[in-house]
Order: C-alpha cells, then structure tokens, then sequence
C-alpha cells in the first residue's frame, strides 16, 4: 500500500477506499513484525491511533479543511524534537529528556495532518555511518543479511524501507540521510543549507546539518520540502526567500548537462560493481538525451580530512551544553559540581562522541587553531568556489552515492577511519552547502545489496534536482 505515492494514497483515504485507522494500524502491525531489527526507540501507538481517528471525524465532517499531508505516517530521527515527547539522539546523556517544543519542521507537517508514529533509532548524535548506536545497538537493514542500515539514520532508511511508516525525517551533516537510503534501496534528499528551518533539530555541525527526508518516491520527498521549507524567527540561516511548489513534479523542458569527475572514476576506494553500476547509469541517462560529461575536481581526497576537522570543532562547542546539569543524564555518584560534568559527561557519551568531541577540542585549541581549523575554514571556502564553478556550465553533479555497498555489522567498528572515508562522496554537498539526492540505481552485481545514484545541483535549485530525479526514478526504476 504504502509503496505508492502519496497522490495516490491520498485519494484512497479521501473516496473510503483505505480508512486512515486500519493503515495506522497496519503499520502499527509492521513495527511490530520488525522489532528485531532494532528501528524504534519508542512508538506512539495510542497517540497515533487516537489522532487517526480525530483526522477521520474531520475528513468526515469538513473534507475541504483537511492539510496537504492529510494522514501521511511519519517516523522521526531521535535529533528532531517533538513537543511533550522524548528526545535522546540516541545516547545515555539526553536519557529520559523531554522536548517542550516541536521542531518548526514537524509544527509545519502537523499543521497538514501528518501523523507522527513514533522516534527512531541513530548514531549517537548523528554521528556515524552505520547506525550501530552504543546504547541501543546496531540498526538492521532488510535486505536479508547482517547488513548495516548505514548512519547516522539507519532507523529512518530502514523504517521507511520496511513499510513501518509512509515516510521519515533524518538529518544529514555529511550524509546520513543519502548513505543509509542508498544502503537500503529508497530515496534520501538533503536540501540546501538553510532551505529548512533547523530550530528543534539537535545540533550537531550547524554549518552543516539539515534536515532531510527518506521516502519511497521521489515526488514525496518535494512534497515534504514544500512543507517543511520557508523561512523562520527561529532560526536566522533558515532563508527568508517564501517556498516555491516544490511538489509539483513537472515533465522536462530540456535534459540536462551533467558532470562526473574523473577523479571518482579511478578512485582507488571505488568498489569495481559500483562503478559498473555507475557508468551503467550514466549510459541511460545518456541514452535520453542528457549530456553526460567527465570534468577535473583536484579536491576529492581534501573532503573528508576538511569535513572532519570542521565538523568536530562544531560539535565539540555544541555538545558541551550536556553538563549533567541541566538536560537528561546526571551521574549518581559526584560529590561537586566539577565532578557531576566530568562523570556524567565520561558516563553519558559513547566512544565515537567522546572521541569526536576531543578531536575538535584539539583543532580548536590554542596551539592548533590556525593549523587546522583556519586553514579547514579556508579549504572548505576553495571546495565551495570549485564546485560553485563547475555549475557554470553544468547543471547537476553525477556521483555513485557511496563507494560501496552496505557492509557488514561489525565490519568497520574498531577502524573509525574507514568509517570516516566511507563518507567521501556524500561530504561535499555539506562543505559547500548545496542540495544533493541519492536515489535506487540497481543492484551490486557480486553481492545483490542495493546501490545509489547521487545527484548534486547548485545551492537552492531544488526544483531542478527533483524534478529531473523523479523523472529517472519513473523512466528507470
Ligand atoms: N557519517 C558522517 C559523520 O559521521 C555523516 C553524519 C551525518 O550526516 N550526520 O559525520
């Protein structure tokens, strides 16, 4: 049911043909056929059963009222604050902390008649590549093996791809909506940097972070950004420009040109059936009429050293709000005030968290400032101009999303740099602030675990890139 559109959906529940109770409760029946693949941290069940119940008495009584995501099931990354609910990112120092509001974001959606169905499980923080969270544990995806969902919003990939819920909210800092939706065969969107309010989304990198959705269809996700975008007092990088219409998907004026860089092509971490899978796609897109070309980008091993050591800074200055003092978590065992930060900071965060915020600490210190984060701040400026440049004469940027399939639980957990250059090709669209997609191209020839085509286009030209990848997602898939 929920592998069609929302259009379609939509009609359904408005002509009777799908009561709006039995689809909550049909999800309701998937979470629970799903619990071992660790994707909820919490579910609403009465809530969600009672709110569908208020949205049938409205359709009933004053079917014109009723908002544009009219009974659309929704699942949140546990970064994105819900009013009078937990939120936790996912780790033991926000344990049992309430959200007094809701994220502009989820206030937008719920002023259409969404439904929220419940928080899911994330790295730590956001922090990740494989959603294998130290407190709750590793996020399985439903391809059928011991398979990684991919991070940091592995439970919102794979809650959407197992029909737990019509769609999902994640964030992406460097990837963590792209990544796990590529790992799990569905569509992941990160607007521009500052198309979506971030107020109410848990901080991570602010220059980075953005709010972005997992769906099925392609068309979804525009809809969802025409929602949640526009301007907001609460947050002064949200742009003030008002919301265009998004959601209407319309055919082609003319194919596009797009870029490749040569660089990812023969690059060494480049699994040889993802790059098959790649070109292969190139080719079709070809095939309609697209100009396809191979272009220089000199920066490709820059990116993920630049995104580190920027990225922690940021974190390490956001994260020391967590004192043990005034949110979640407060160790039992201090006898001062010095001793209540230090042990519910050591006792609340996980290892990947603590070894981020250190890291930032260090480049952000005295001794190390100007050699590290100044000239991090100074390279990201040289990403931004060089990408900025190619869209002078192309108008989207090809790459595989992820250098290589969903690897195994386990695999990668004792080497973190392997895990921080899994992260190559879906940092750049963060550095330089600009919208990027990953949607389903196929399969891994060898292992059968689905694949990404990622498409970046120039800052605040959403409208372009979604329209040109629902077309893809329609002609190819
Ligand atoms: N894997 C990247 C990181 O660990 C991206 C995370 C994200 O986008 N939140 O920083």
């Amino acid at each position: 049911m929920n592998q069609v559109p929302y259009h379609i959906l939509r009609s359904k529940l408005i002509n009777g043909e799908v009561s709006l109770s039995n689809l909550v409760q049909s999800y309701l029946n998937r979470i629970e056929e799903t619990r071992h693949q660790n994707i909820y941290l919490e579910v609403y069940q009465e809530e969600i059963l009672e709110k569908a119940k208020q949205l049938e008495d409205k359709l009933a009584q004053a079917p014109q009222s009723i908002g544009r995501l009219f009974g659309m099931v929704i699942s949140l990354k546990d970064v994105i604050c819900y009013k009078n609910h937990q939120v936790t990112a996912g780790s033991k120092i926000l344990d049992g902390f309430q959200s007094l509001f809701s994220a502009t974001a989820v206030e937008k959606l719920l002023a259409e008649d969404a439904l929220i169905i419940g928080r899911v499980n994330c790295d730590e923080f956001a922090m990740g590549s494989a959603n294998e969270n130290p407190w709750h544990g590793p996020v399985i995806n439903g391809i059928g093996t011991n398979r990684v969902a991919g991070g940091s919003s592995g439970g919102s990939a794979v809650s959407v791809q197992m029909n737990t819920c019509f769609a999902s909210l994640g964030s992406d800092t460097g990837g963590s909506v792209r990544q796990p939706a590529s790992f799990c065969g569905i569509t992941g969107f990160k607007p521009s940097y500052g198309r979506i309010s971030r107020h109410g989304l848990i901080a991570y990198g602010s220059s980075f972070d953005q709010i972005g959705t997992l769906t099925h269809h392609v068309e979804d996700a525009a809809l969802l950004l025409e929602i949640m975008s526009g301007p907001d007092e609460f947050d002064s990088t949200a742009i003030p420009s008002s919301p265009e219409s998004y959601g209407k998907i319309s055919p082609l004026a003319k194919m596009p040109k797009i870029a490749y860089f040569n660089s990812i092509i023969n690059h060494p971490r480049l699994d040889p059936f993802v790059k098959k899978n790649f070109i292969g796609f190139l080719e079709k897109i070809k095939s309609e009429g697209a100009t396809v070309e191979a272009v220089d980008f000199d920066y490709l091993d820059l990116l993920v050293p630049t995104y580190y050591i920027l990225t922690t800074a940021e974190a390490s200055s956001n994260l020391s709000r967590y004192d043990g003092v005034r949110f979640g978590y407060r160790t039992p065992e201090a006898q001062s005030l010095e001793e209540t930060i230090t042990k519910s900071r050591t006792e609340g965060f996980g290892k990947e968290v603590k070894r981020r915020i250190m890291l930032g600490t260090f480049v952000l210190s005295s001794g190390y400032f100007d050699a590290y984060f100044v000239k991090a701040q100074k390279v990201r400026q040289i990403i931004k101009s060089a990408t900025e440049n190619i869209f002078l004469n192309y108008d989207f940027i090809a790459m595989p999303t992820t250098p290589a399939p969903a690897w195994e639980i386990g695999e990668k957990t004792s080497d973190p740099i392997e895990n921080f250059l899994a992260d190559i090709f879906t940092v750049q669209a963060n550095l330089a602030g600009i919208p990027a997609i990953s949607i389903p191209s196929g399969v891994h020839e060898e292992s059968s675990l689905p694949l990404g085509f990622q498409l970046m286009g120039p800052r605040f030209k959403e409208t372009q890139l979604l329209n040109f990848s629902a077309f893809l997602q329609h002609k190819f898939l």
